[in-house]
């Protein structure tokens, strides 16, 4: 690997960061706060919050067993990418790699900050080869994006291959776990030690139930996440946001329940799907969704969208022609569902 020097942006790597009154006081339990201008009425919305979200950090720690010092909050896993993107490429120079299909915002990001995007098309299974990504690769590619399991196509990447491109890669690997929870592959969380290349990002948004509080986690070498939380807005992960994830977390054992029957219900509407006719093939699913090619996915979009169900098309992304994905929901939205296709 390249150093951390030399993969980071040299202003990032020399900026000095905004220093805020709840950075700069660590001392003893004190009981009068009269360093931030806050108004001391309206408890508790009237303070800060805490700019680096120690009590948060501590808690998600003894779940996902990795050190605080590992993890970095975000506004999202949006506010993540796009750290990642300021931090280290180099606008109109740098490069970025990406598997394609794959989630849109690691695309819009590059975009925004004028950074080279460069796509390696999946095999027709939705597999990559590390070669191809590498081979795509040159001195100035500063990130690599995986996504497993892949949005939209729903399976788990190869593991051997990820391996090898953690090896093979000189710059980061940034593999995106948002539906790491439905797969019954194990997460890379535990390889951060063998791998200092590795970022890894998961998020509140999906098993935890939780995408109107923007929760995102990135994991990654302490001194990647110092770099991070460098950067970042003060206060990025407001008050509201950090008490509601506080609460999921003391209900750890409701979410595995969650992500137990939403697998169930998957293979039962996987299985349905299989049985009707506008259906040509239902892709393997490792997430919360699946991607399933139907004879008309345009049609078949605005037929279910007149009946109030709403899936997502995807049939303009690259090897998904006809396809549509579907979210997985409760019982009785996936029977609607399923009674709208039967009289298709
Ligand atoms: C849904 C999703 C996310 C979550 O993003 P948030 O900003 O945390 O809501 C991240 N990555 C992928 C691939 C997703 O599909």
């Amino acid at each position: 690997m390249r150093t951390l020097q030399e993969l980071t942006r040299p202003n990032i790597w020399k900026l000095k960061p905004y220093s805020s009154a709840r950075d700069e006081y660590k001392g003893v339990a004190a009981s009068v706060f009269l360093d931030a201008n806050e108004n001391p009425y309206n408890t508790p919305y009237n303070r800060y919050p805490d700019p680096m979200q120690w009590d948060l950090k501590v808690e998600i720690s003894k779940i996902k067993k990795v050190s605080p010092g590992n993890i970095f909050l975000g506004n999202g896993s949006d506010e993540a990418i796009d750290l990642m993107f300021r931090a280290f490429c180099e606008p109109g120079r740098d490069n970025v790699v990406a598997i394609d299909p794959t989630y849109g915002m690691y695309q819009v990001c590059a975009d925004v900050n004028d950074v080279e995007y460069r796509k390696v098309l999946l095999d027709e299974n939705f597999q990559f080869y590390a070669d191809k990504l590498l081979a795509a690769a040159d001195e100035r590619t500063k990130l690599i994006f995986l996504c497993s399991p892949n949005n939209p196509t729903g399976n788990d990447l190869d593991h051997t291959e990820i391996d090898r491109l953690l090896n093979g890669f000189d710059g980061l690997v940034i593999l995106d776990e948002a539906y790491t929870d439905f797969s019954e592959r194990t997460s890379f969380l535990s390889l951060l030690d063998r791998y200092p290349n590795l970022v890894v990002f998961q998020t509140f948004s999906k098993a935890w139930g939780c995408a109107a509080i923007r929760l995102g986690m990135a994991f990654a070498s302490t001194e990647i996440i110092a770099l991070l939380s460098k950067i970042k807005y003060p206060y990025n992960v407001n008050q509201l946001t950090q008490k509601q994830a506080m609460e999921m977390l003391s209900q750890f054992h409701e979410i595995e329940d969650w992500v137990e029957t939403l697998k169930k219900e998957r293979s039962d509407l996987m299985e349905k799907f299989t049985q009707l006719p506008c259906v040509l093939k239902i892709f393997p699913s490792d997430a919360n969704f699946f991607l399933a090619r139907v004879t008309d996915a345009v049609d078949i979009y605005n037929y279910l969208v007149n009946r109030g169900i709403i899936v997502r098309n995807r049939n303009s992304i690259a090897l998904c022609g006809n396809c549509l994905r579907v979210t997985v929901g409760t019982h009785l939205e996936n029977n609607k569902l399923i009674e709208a296709l039967i009289t298709y």
